[in-house]
């Protein structure tokens, strides 16, 4: 018995209905705002990951499942912007006139210790808007991760928002964290002394409470002129759309390609792994990753934070079972209602009527008679199983009559 690996999940036929319905909103949310659907490998070269996505965060050393192939470097994907990203560049779409609006979904892979709401393979949903640096970008991004999760039926969230500011007023910040710290460096938890050197903004970050208490007396207002007025029209944006928000200046998110606005949504139905959204604007990645300076926003979900708090949705019955002891006169009738559209199961190996019934009644809106007697007068014995009633009609008709109810 070789039995699944650690850290991953079946998604089996009864949730299946729940994932069908999170990536057929996605769609259909979306496609409202002009974004269209990208898909983009599972694995990519190493390098596109450790540059994109920054070789001194947690995803890039620790979290990757990289392999080698032909003395090449490759990378099941822990995230997709890097590959969107790359699609972008590598397809031109910067001569596309902007925006561009890309949505992904798909499975993620991270070496992660497993928990409730954390796999080593996930399933992120997610946008990416290119090509606009206003803040009407940063606030019509969030505005669709709301708007979708309120097609999903979740309306108790939270949004917590930032601005990390950009690369020149980030530089000076992070001298004063430093320089902040430095008395207490000891007391940081490994992680956060290696941190201190080569991203000392992640120490906000940070989960233990220990180096939580040692962050919070720091000084956090610290984004220049041009980037908190762009804070305040995306906060003005968010206002004007009845968006509720809280400013959390807390926020610093694990990618190291981020610049001003940065947002998370929280559920307060999820426990510890509680965020189910994470973005943020990314303006200097198109051209790390060697295209043009080119503005782009966005945001991932994790689709099983988020199945996790949408209410089960109950297993569609078929429309039909046929009960019957002719196989050809089942598989005739079968057809032809398959062909109109319904779903439609008889039993493919004799059994008794009594058997038959009861597979109908278990499975199906209607059980469909075809006996000896419906047979020779070429008609239907049609039983709605909800209600027991039933009534005998016409061969020629139980199409029609199917389709009507
Ligand atoms: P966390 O702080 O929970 O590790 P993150 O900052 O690493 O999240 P992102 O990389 O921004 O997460 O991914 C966006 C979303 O993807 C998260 O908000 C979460 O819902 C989901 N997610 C991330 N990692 C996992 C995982 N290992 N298992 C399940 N979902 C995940
Ligand atoms: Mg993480």
């Amino acid at each position: 018995m070789i039995n699944i690996v650690k850290g991953t999940k079946d998604i089996l036929p009864q949730d299946a209905a729940q994932w069908q319905n999170m990536e057929a909103k996605a769609l259909e949310v979306f496609s409202k705002y002009g974004y269209k659907e990208i898909r983009t490998p599972v694995f990519e070269a190493t390098e596109l990951f450790s540059r994109g996505v920054g070789d001194t965060t947690d995803i890039v050393n620790k979290e990757m499942y990289t392999f080698e192939k032909n003395e090449r470097s490759l990378t099941l994907r822990p995230e997709n912007t890097a590959g969107v990203v790359r699609s972008y560049i590598e397809n031109g779409m910067s001569r596309l006139s902007a925006p561009v609006k890309l949505w992904y979904k798909g499975p993620m892979f991270r070496y992660e210790r497993p928990q409730a709401g954390r796999q080593r393979q996930f399933h992120q949903v997610g946008v990416e808007m290119f090509g606009i640096k206003d803040a009407a970008a940063d606030a019509e991004v969030i505005l669709t991760a709301v708007d979708y999760l309120n097609a999903l039926g979740l309306c108790d969230l939270e949004v917590e928002i930032n601005s990390l500011g950009c690369p020149e007023c980030r530089e000076g910040y992070k001298i004063r964290i430093k320089a902040e710290l430095k008395k207490d460096f000891d007391s940081l938890c490994p992680d956060c002394q290696s941190r201190f050197e080569k991203n000392p903004l992640r120490i906000l970050d940070c989960k233990v409470p220990s180096c939580q208490a040692l962050v919070a007396g720091i000084h956090k207002d610290f984004i220049c002129g041009g980037c908190a007025q762009h804070f305040e029209q995306v906060l003005s944006y968010l206002d004007a759309l009845k968006i509720k928000y809280t400013v959390n200046k807390m926020i610093v998110r694990g990618l190291d390609y981020y610049n001003r606005t940065v947002f998370e949504i929280k559920s307060n139905n999820l426990g510890s792994q509680n965020a189910v959204c994470g973005g943020g604007r990314y303006d200097s990645l198109v051209k790390t990753l060697g295209g043009e300076d080119t503005p782009a926003v966005g945001w991932a979900m994790g689709m099983e934070r988020l199945n996790s708090l949408i209410a089960p949705i109950e297993p569609q019955k078929l429309d039909a079972y046929i009960v019957s002891n002719s196989t050809t006169a089942a598989f005739g009738l079968a057809q032809e209602l398959r062909g109109a559209g319904l779903s439609v199961e008889f039993d493919l190996s004799n059994k008794k009527f009594t058997k038959q019934l009861e597979k109908a009644a278990k499975t199906a809106e209607f059980a469909l008679i075809l006996g000896e007697d419906e047979v020779e007068n070429n008609t239907v014995s049609v039983k709605n199983l909800s209600t027991a009633e039933q009534i005998t009609v016409k061969r020629s008709e139980i199409c029609t009559i199917l389709l009507r109810k």
